[in-house]
């Protein structure tokens, strides 16, 4: 079972914000702005590259209520989904990454050279 369905089952502790039945937000581990979310379907999907047009139609206005639940809808907020190994996915159950509490950086996105061009 993969680490973010322990989360789901309650086999790891999280600290959660919101849940349904369909989907669970908690707090990232290590965070990187003083708002970090994750946003998670409860049903095991890899990526985005694999989820349903159903499952995103929850799972929108779950992370908007998410959101609002933290007061960032006010100033704005950033929602990242990582696919694969190029976009740097290291938990392969899907999940949005939700983002706020400052005005965050747009830069440094690629910390490796650019794959050659052919
Ligand atoms: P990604 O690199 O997009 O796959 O993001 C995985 C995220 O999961 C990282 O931001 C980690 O800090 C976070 N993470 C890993 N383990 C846990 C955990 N046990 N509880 C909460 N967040 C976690
Ligand atoms: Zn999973």
């Amino acid at each position: 079972m993969c680490l973010f369905c322990k989360i789901i089952n309650r086999e790891i502790p999280s600290n959660i914000i919101l849940e349904n039945e369909d989907f669970l937000a908690f707090h990232d581990i290590n965070p990187k702005a003083p708002v970090h979310i994750l946003v998670i379907p409860k049903m095991h999907v890899e990526s985005f590259h694999e989820v349903s047009g159903e499952v995103m139609n929850g799972i929108t206005p779950f992370i908007q209520e998410v959101a609002k639940e933290l007061s960032l809808d006010k100033n704005g907020y950033r929602v990242i989904t990582n696919i694969g190994e190029d976009g740097g996915q290291e938990v392969k159950h899907l999940h949005f990454h939700v983002l706020g509490g400052a005005k965050l950086a747009w830069s440094h996105l690629s910390d490796a050279h650019p794959k050659e061009m052919i």
